[in-house]
């Protein structure tokens, strides 16, 4: 399985969706598509799901267009769509004929898809009765009906309670041990969770493709988080002035400093700190989470 989206533009009316859209995705990866509300993911996951066309550029999927190879692609839309009152099974196998496969092959393989999102025993239930992560594992069985290489999930966990949250999560990690898979979320832990590559993307263009490692690594200036009390203040202002200390940010009683050889001078910045009768809350090397770094990335771009 090769995905290539090469140059793709999408555009309504007069707002550009998805722009010069450019990536590839290889057997067995697990991607992540980040970006705030209204960056696009939708509309290039509906691209590549062949729900709608690009304006320009295209999708190959082995090479080939994305139109003659649906076959290969499971798709759990961000709302998914569901009859209350077909039961599980039900569902699956109406969804499966409207995808042409046959009745029989769905009567030996819904059971083994059932089990395999943990919908076993709830074959028979109501849909309308599920909660919203069982409504979101049914989904995902959808997608798994016709054995695609490829899976595509817009958004797969963003709505859904914590409990429902980290039981398609689970499931998530078990799909992605036999499937290629791609989901977009606006939440970066989500992804962080099961995905080792990152894409972001930002009014409708990419702006970054990376790994959590590379994020982190390249993010790691030598910092120190500090918190103090109320009375210490001014000891911020002594340390401005040392020369191993490049950079204050403050927050309240809480101080990022950037300082330089972090290994020998931290406890250089400690001993100053016990010298001059900080009561000291919190001392610690801290670089920028994850979640700083994705909102300097959507923010400040
Ligand atoms: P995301 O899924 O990242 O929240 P979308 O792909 O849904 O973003 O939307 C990207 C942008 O395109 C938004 O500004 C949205 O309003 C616009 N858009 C999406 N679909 C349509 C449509 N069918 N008609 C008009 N504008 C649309
Ligand atoms: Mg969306």
């Amino acid at each position: 399985m090769k995905l290539e989206i090469r140059n793709v533009k999408k555009t309504f009316k007069n707002k550009t969706a998805v722009d010069s859209f450019s990536m590839e995705l290889q057997s067995g990866e697990c991607v992540g598509l980040i970006g705030p509300n209204g960056a696009g993911k939708s509309t290039l996951i509906k691209m590549i799901a062949d729900i709608i066309n690009p304006d320009t550029g295209e999708i190959l999927l082995n090479g080939k267009r994305i139109s003659s190879m649906k076959k290969e692609i499971g798709y759990l839309p961000q709302y998914p769509n569901f009859f209350n009152w077909m039961t599980a099974k039900e569902t699956l196998m109406f969804m499966g004929k409207l995808s042409g496969l046959s009745k029989n092959g769905l009567n030996t393989s819904i059971p083994n898809i059932l089990k395999k999102v943990g919908l076993s025993g709830e074959e028979d239930s109501k849909v309308g009765t599920f909660s919203g992560g069982m409504k979101q594992r049914l989904g995902i069985a959808q997608t798994l009906l016709h054995k695609p290489s490829l899976i595509i999930m817009d958004e797969p966990v963003s709505a859904l309670d914590p409990i429902g949250r980290r039981e398609v999560l689970n499931l998530i990690q078990e799909i992605k041990k036999e499937t290629t898979i791609l989901l977009s979320t606006h939440i970066l832990g989500d992804a962080q969770e099961i995905c080792e590559r990152f894409i972001v993307i930002k009014n409708g263009l990419k702006i970054e493709d990376t790994s959590i490692i590379e994020l982190l690594q390249r993010n790691s200036d030598n910092k120190l988080n500090i918190e103090i009390t109320q009375k210490d203040q001014k000891w911020i202002g002594t340390i401005e002035e040392l020369p191993y200390v490049k950079g204050i940010e403050v927050i309240g009683n809480q101080l990022k400093v950037k300082v330089e050889n972090l290994e020998n001078n931290k406890n250089l910045l400690l001993g100053h700190a016990l010298k001059h009768d900080v009561d000291i809350v919190k001392f610690e090397v801290g670089n920028d989470t994850l979640e700083d770094i994705f909102l300097k990335l959507v923010v400040e771009k």
